[in-house]
This record gives C-alpha cells, sequence and structure tokens, in this order.
C-alpha cells in the first residue's frame, strides 16, 4: 500500500484481443481488451439460487437478494475505502457461490448505515448482518477470538472489558463532585446518567466521565448513576450477533431500572442511546432517552466560560447519534459554544461522515479486520481529521477516543489532540480539580 494510505485496485484481467465481426459490413473489427470484457458471456445456470436462499430464511437478511448491482453502495462505504468490501461485492459473492456464514467478510461491516442511505433497493446491512452473524454464532461457524472473548466477559461481568461490576462507579472518586448512586440513595431523580463500559472502565473514558460529573454539577442538573447494579445495554453485541446475549441484558437493565423513579436516561454512548430509542421500545420498554449533548446542548447559554481555548478542532460524527439517529446539530451547538473553539469540517461529515471502525462490534475485531484491509477506519479517519489543519480531533462517543488516540500515534499524527466535547467544556469551564473556580477543587 502507498505511504497515501490509498488502495491499490484490483487488476482487471483481460483477454488480449477479440476479434468481432460487424453484424452490418461483415468486416472484422479487433477490439482492446478493456471492450472485449463485455463480450465474455455469463452462463446464468452457473448461479444457483442457494446461498440466497439461505439467507432468505434468516429474519431481516432477505433483503441482500433485493440488490441490482447499482453500485451505489460502494464509493460510500468505509470499508471499500479501505479493503475490497461493500454490498455490491458481497450480493455477487453470493451469488457466485460463497457462503457468507462462513466467509471472513461475514465481521467486516460495522452496521455504520451509509449503504441503506443510499441504496435504491434498501438492502439493509443493519439487518443483514446480525441475522447473518447470529446465524453463524448458532451454527458455529468460524468467529473471530476476539469477538468471541468479548461476548464471553459480556456474558460474565456485564461489561465488554471483563472489568469488575463492583468497580463501576471508582472512576466517581476524583470527579471532584458528589456523585449520588441510586442504591445508596434511591429518591426520584431527573437524570439518571447511564455511563456505558467505557466511560466506567477505560482511563480515557472515565477523564471524560469525570468532566460529565463536574458540567452536569456546575449546571445543576440532579442526576444520578447506578453504579455497581449498572450492565452494558448491550447494541453492539446484538449487531455482532448476540442476540441471545442481547435480549438477557435488556431483561437484566430494565428490572434494574424499574427499581429507580426518573424523568430521563442520558448516556454519553451512541450505541446505548440507540438501542434505549430503538430496540428496547420493541421489547416494550419505553423511555425517554437522550444522548448528553442532548441534554446540555439547550443548557450552553447557561454555562459560565472561564477561559477561551484558542483551539482548531474537527467534529467526528459518531454513526449511531448522526446517520442512524439523525443527531447532527447537538454536538455542533456545544462545539460552537466554547469561546476560543473554531470548528473545521471534514468533507465526509453529517449524513456522509466516515465510520471510526468502532460499530457492529468492530470495536471489538480490530485486529480481525487489520488483516482484511489496508489500514483500519480509524487511521483513514485520523488522516482526514490531520489534512483539515485542525489541532484536536473532537468526538462524542465513548469507543472513539482511544481508537482515534492510537491510530493519530500509528499514523505519524501525535500533534493531534483527541478529545471528547464534554473535555472541551470542562476546561474551558475551568471545572477541573485544583483550578481556580472549579467544583470541589
Ligand atoms: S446500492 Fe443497493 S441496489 Fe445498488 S448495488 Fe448497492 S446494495 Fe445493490
Ligand atoms: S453498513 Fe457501512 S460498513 Fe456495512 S456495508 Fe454498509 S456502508 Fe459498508
Amino acid at each position: 500500500m502507498p505511504l497515501s494510505g490509498r488502495k491499490v485496485p484490483p487488476r482487471a484481467v483481460e483477454k488480449e484481443l477479440a476479434t468481432v465481426a460487424s453484424p452490418i459490413s461483415g468486416r472484422e473489427v479487433e477490439l482492446p481488451a478493456m471492450w472485449n470484457r463485455m463480450f465474455e458471456p455469463r452462463v446464468l445456470t452457473d448461479y444457483g439460487p442457494d446461498g440466497f436462499a439461505a439467507l432468505a430464511a434468516l429474519p431481516g437478511a432477505e433483503s441482500l437478494e433485493w440488490c441490482y448491482g447499482c453500485g451505489k453502495c460502494i464509493p460510500v462505504c468505509p470499508v471499500d475505502v479501505v479493503g475490497e468490501y461493500g454490498p455490491r461485492k458481497l450480493h455477487r459473492k453470493v451469488q457466485t457461490g460463497a457462503d457468507l456464514l462462513a466467509d471472513p467478510d461475514l465481521w467486516l461491516c460495522t452496521t455504520c448505515g451509509n449503504c441503506l442511505r443510499v441504496c435504491p433497493k434498501q438492502v439493509d446491512m443493519i439487518q443483514i448482518m446480525p441475522a447473518a452473524r447470529e446465524a453463524a454464532l448458532a451454527g458455529g461457524g468460524p468467529v473471530p477470538g476476539e469477538l468471541a472473548e468479548v461476548f464471553e466477559k459480556t456474558f460474565r461481568y456485564g461489561n465488554a472489558l471483563g472489568a469488575n461490576p463492583r468497580r463501576r462507579a471508582e472512576w466517581a472518586a476524583a470527579a471532584g463532585v458528589p456523585v449520588r448512586v441510586l442504591a445508596r440513595d434511591p429518591s426520584p431523580v431527573d437524570v439518571l446518567f447511564y455511563v456505558e463500559d467505557y466511560w466506567s472502565y477505560h482511563p480515557r473514558g472515565q477523564q471524560a466521565a469525570r468532566a460529565f460529573a463536574r458540567v452536569a454539577t456546575a449546571l445543576g442538573i440532579d442526576w444520578a448513576i447506578l453504579g455497581p447494579e449498572e450492565k452494558t445495554i448491550g447494541d453492539s453485541q446484538r449487531l455482532a450477533g448476540e442476540k441471545g446475549l442481547f435480549d438477557s441484558l435488556v431483561e437484566d437493565v430494565t428490572a434494574t431500572l424499574a427499581k429507580y423513579s426518573f424523568r430521563r436516561i442520558v448516556t454519553p454512548d451512541p450505541h446505548a442511546f440507540n438501542a434505549l430509542v430503538k430496540e428496547y421500545p420493541r421489547r416494550g420498554h419505553e423511555f425517554t432517552a437522550l444522548h448528553y449533548t442532548q441534554l446540555l446542548a439547550p443548557l450552553a447559554g447557561q454555562m459560565t466560560w472561564a477561559r477561551e481555548l484558542d483551539l482548531t478542532v474537527t467534529f467526528h460524527d459518531p454513526c449511531y447519534l448522526g446517520r442512524h439517529n439523525g443527531e447532527y446539530d447537538a454536538p455542533r451547538t456545544l462545539i460552537e459554544a466554547i469561546p476560543g473553539v473554531r470548528l473545521v469540517e471534514m468533507g465526509r461529515c453529517r449524513q456522509n461522515g466516515y465510520c471510526c471502525g468502532g460499530g457492529g462490534g468492530g470495536m471489538w475485531l480490530d485486529g480481525f479486520s487489520r488483516e482484511h484491509a489496508a489500514e483500519r477506519l480509524s487511521e483513514r479517519r485520523v488522516r482526514e481529521a490531520a489534512q483539515t489543519g485542525a489541532q484536536a480531533l473532537v468526538v462524542c462517543c465513548p469507543y472513539e477516543v482511544s481508537r482515534f488516540e492510537d491510530a493519530a500515534k500509528s499514523t505519524g499524527n501525535e500533534h493531534l489532540r483527541v478529545l471528547d466535547i464534554i473535555e472541551l467544556i470542562d476546561e474551558a469551564m475551568g471545572l477541573r480539580p485544583g483550578e481556580a473556580g472549579a467544583a470541589g477543587g
């Protein structure tokens, strides 16, 4: 692969020359290879219906067969940018005999949804992939080891990191403000803050969680957490094919939520948010759920700023906040409210935002995906961010900070800071412990 990161196009294999007799004059014409490709007839009986029939039997996976080959999905698929992928290509593979359930391609889709946005036939990878993966898991098909490990950790510990559930709220001790845990104080609360795995346990996520605690407290929000009672909402496990695990998490999560009285659930995780607004209602559990940027954006005018940051940033739209749930403005409202922050957009943003590679189980398939692509999606995105000239890549999904920080290092863009929006707000409001005006500091 060249250093630019551009993939090398596949080599077309041509017949050298074709001699064709003109049906009008009878004269023989020699065609160059580029054209004589069209003269290789397809043998339609070579393509049996078995591959599609097997998929059509899986509820949700029927639509792969609807593809009529227009190719619109290929240029927008983030995986094809770094490899050879996309619904059109998968359709062709299945048509020509590949068993999708046993093919490594089964695990490459991040369910980012960009193909569905442009597909005239509504070929829906967000349904196809979980259904096919579920069938592969049930049939004992090959499952990437790193993903199987995360399923096991989630099953045993209720979180993807395999961390001790009793340590869920440890991040809060260093927040600098009191953090209410509902098990200790079960009185009604406005905002139940669903911290999710990476803000609970990952060191960079914990910094963001503490920033949220300080900002929410400074704004006078009445909020609390579940602490050790929290389990992951599990949407990425569902999309990676573990529907049974997801269903059991829904039961556990809703049983815990039923113990408390709250008005809204707020989460920093767009994947959890997606499940709370779409999947939980399908199973009979309705909540008012917000992403944290949606909670804070209407309060931007009430934020009291301690300093100007003097920072040029670019923003990465999380697929499951933006394309899947239509929220593009709340994060930008917050970024643009921060004094001294200048936002420059990347070419691929909003509806056409590029996936970080973490969706649909991709968060736990980095090693596997790297074997099947020229570079990681996160690396491609970091290059795009660096090309804007921004000093920081700003995110609002817990998966992204560590992904992009790793990618900034591996692509030689260490100068690019990767920050959650809440960290910028916290910094500009001067709330960090030890800083002038800091809450609890
Ligand atoms: S956009 Fe839809 S119909 Fe067109 S090639 Fe892709 S999957 Fe097939
Ligand atoms: S959902 Fe995203 S990653 Fe999957 S095939 Fe479609 S565009 Fe590609």
